[in-house]
């Protein structure tokens, strides 16, 4: 371990929700946090939209629900009591137009209010919310279109026309499509619904139907770095993990002003984005904007953001335009912050520290899992480059699958396996869609295999080695790239780096890192030989780099995950696959 532990203070400005991580594991964690919830009214069951919303709608009437900062410099507020009205009105057009419970409803917009608005009435309307990243092309809108049969489609005027009206004619099952306009206006397109339109003519009132807990609520479309879309499907229980998570692992705090910036159209941008803050009758922030250093130390600072949930690839591109940056804002009410989507190297949890004062928290997940299941906690020292803890209520394990099918538990501390998470939680996926083989190949021996290498120390806590599809094997060595990428982003040279195995007749694969530079860095062979002895000295012959090659920019999915695969392709000269997800380029 290069970097020291972050130990936590004894005394606290304000206590963590879970101050005491080991009494915290008990066996009935999640019954508690479903008697904690309020449940529809007259036994009618567990609805998502009535535990983010409804439940707040008197106490929390005048709470701030959603800040959201338009691009622009627009803001517009929602309280509870605002919020529990518009969703009914969104619930009441569905209803209207025919869309009922088990019908899919996807929404392909920005981070615009309509589609916080449209899936929390989708949800009350017992309908199913399926967001769609705004940046997709049509052909990844189509598949997920078709594969979720959907009958609604909740867009804006210029995506319409730009991404979905070339491929209508491939959507028998789509019946309706609402527009809402650009800039929020009127709309009046040939074969749609103006959104705002049949909003004013909505009751505001709407009584949600009995949800039983496994009916089904949302489903994500996960493409991850490999292979094509599978659509995980989620139900209204979900929201018990989704409120407890929010509250243990993000110490959300009534008080709290938090900050998710992630987009919806992954399934963070959901779980916490949505859900998990609204659940706990916290004010959150939506900014429209994408990532811009300055605006967002201008969003922390002037919205007075208390708890902060942002991602690796944010916080390394904040790490290059420097801490200094940083410095230029106060932040007196931030207090916590957390990461997640792909491994935190320990120089960023360091760079939080040296730059707000504040370490980054890591926490593991994924689409399938629904809410966070490893987490550096709150009252937990964190050990910079570890994903920290399984969650209370969480059995995770590391295992090695076996050639017959079951799996063989890895004990020893240090020695790598597969996380492996017992199955039981509130807001793990229950299949994919239409791919129920699939779903069942992620289970062995009554655990939920996660595809994901980790190792975990004497102390139980977690560190990421790689997808099990990433990892390098050479001269019999098994080589996580993300432990190589670290050591090379050490180096003050390095802005980002990808690493892959090349194939060698000799070790089978040898490490290749591809690296993009630091302004005021140019490449050359004496950069490289220097990033050759430097991974060397940190890593040791065997896991070091044996090629760098300097690149312009590293292959990334649009929610920021290093495209290893594309990197191979690339060294191989091979065709690129599904590419949908592809952050530089909008596929057609
Ligand atoms: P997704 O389903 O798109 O949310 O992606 C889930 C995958 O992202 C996981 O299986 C991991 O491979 C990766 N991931 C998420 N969080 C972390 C983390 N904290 N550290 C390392 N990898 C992560």
């Amino acid at each position: 371990m290069p970097y020291a532990p972050i130990v936590k203070p004894t005394r606290w400005a304000v206590a963590p929700n879970l101050l005491d991580y080991e009494a915290a594991r008990t066996p009935d964690v999640w019954e508690r946090a479903r008697r904690d919830l309020q449940g529809l009214p007259r036994g009618r069951g567990l609805n998502i939209a009535h535990e983010a919303v409804d439940r707040h709608a008197r106490v929390l009437r005048d709470h701030l629900a959603l800040r959201w900062l338009g691009r622009n410099g627009d803001v517009r507020d929602y309280t509870y009591g605002d919020l529990s009205a518009l969703t009914s009105r969104f619930a009441n057009v569905l209803q209207g137009l025919g869309i009922g419970k088990g019908d899919l409803v996807a929404v392909l917009a920005g981070r615009i209010p309509e589609l916080y608005i449209a899936a929390l009435g989708t949800l009350k309307n017992r309908s199913v919310f399926s967001p769609l990243f705004s940046a997709f092309g049509p052909e990844p809108i189509q598949t997920r279109l078709t594969l979720g049969k959907a009958k609604a489609l909740v867009t804006t005027e210029s995506l319409y026309e730009r991404k979905v009206v070339g491929i209508l004619d491939s959507l028998p099952d789509l019946e309706h499509v609402l527009l809402v306009g650009d800039d929020h206006g009127p709309t009046d397109v040939e074969g749609t619904h103006d959104y705002h339109r049949l909003m004013l003519a909505a009751d505001e009132r709407y009584t949600i139907g009995p949800t039983a807990p496994d009916d089904v609520a949302i489903v994500h479309f996960t493409s991850g770095t490999t292979g094509t879309p599978k659509g995980a499907v989620h139900v209204h229980e979900a929201v018990v993990g989704h409120r407890l998570t929010g509250r243990l692992a993000l110490d959300l705090h009534r008080d709290d002003v938090f900050w998710c910036t992630a987009d919806p159209g992954w399934v963070t941008g959901t779980s916490y984005g949505i859900v998990a803050p609204l659940a706990n009758g916290v004010t959150s922030i939506v900014d429209e904007a994408d990532f811009d250093a300055e605006r967002w130390y201008r969003v922390l600072e002037e919205e007075h953001v208390s708890v902060w949930y942002t991602a690796p690839t944010a916080i390394r591109m904040m790490m290059k335009a420097g801490a200094d940056l940083v410095r230029e804002h106060d932040y007196p009410a931030l207090r916590f912050l957390a990461s997640v989507g792909e491994p935190l190297n320990p120089e960023g949890v360091v760079f939080g520290e040296e730059a707000f004062g504040l370490p980054f928290h890591d926490n593991w997940w994924q689409t399938e899992t629904g809410a966070i299941m490893i987490a550096n906690f709150p009252a937990l020292e964190i050990r910079p480059g570890s994903m920290g803890r399984p969650f209370p209520g969480i059995e995770a394990s590391l295992v090695h699958r076996r050639h017959d099918g079951g799996v063989d538990l890895v004990e020893e501390p240090g020695a790598e396996g597969e996380i492996a998470l017992r199955p039981g939680w509130p807001s793990m996926f229950r299949t994919y869609l239409g791919e129920p083989e699939r779903y069942a190949k992620c289970f062995r021996d009554g655990w939920y295999v996660t595809g994901d290498l980790a190792r975990r120390d004497e102390d139980g806590y977690f560190w990421f080695v790689g997808r099990g599809d990433d990892v390098i094997k050479t001269s019999g060595h098994l080589i996580g790239p993300f432990e190589v990428e670290s050591a090379l982003l050490e180096h003050p040279a390095v802005a980002e780096a990808g690493v892959i195995g090349k194939p060698d007749p000799v070790a089978g694969e040898v490490v290749k890192a591809f690296v993009t530079l630091k302004p005021g860095f140019e490449p050359s062979h004496e950069l490289e030989r220097e990033l050759l002895g430097h991974s060397r000295v940190r890593l040791g012959a065997v896991v070091a780099p044996k090629e760098i090659e300097f690149a312009e920019s590293v292959p990334r999915t649009r929610s920021g995950k290093i495209m290893r695969r594309l990197l191979k392709a690339h060294e191989l000269g091979l065709p690129e696959g599904d590419v949908s997800t592809l952050e530089e380029e909008e596929t057609e």
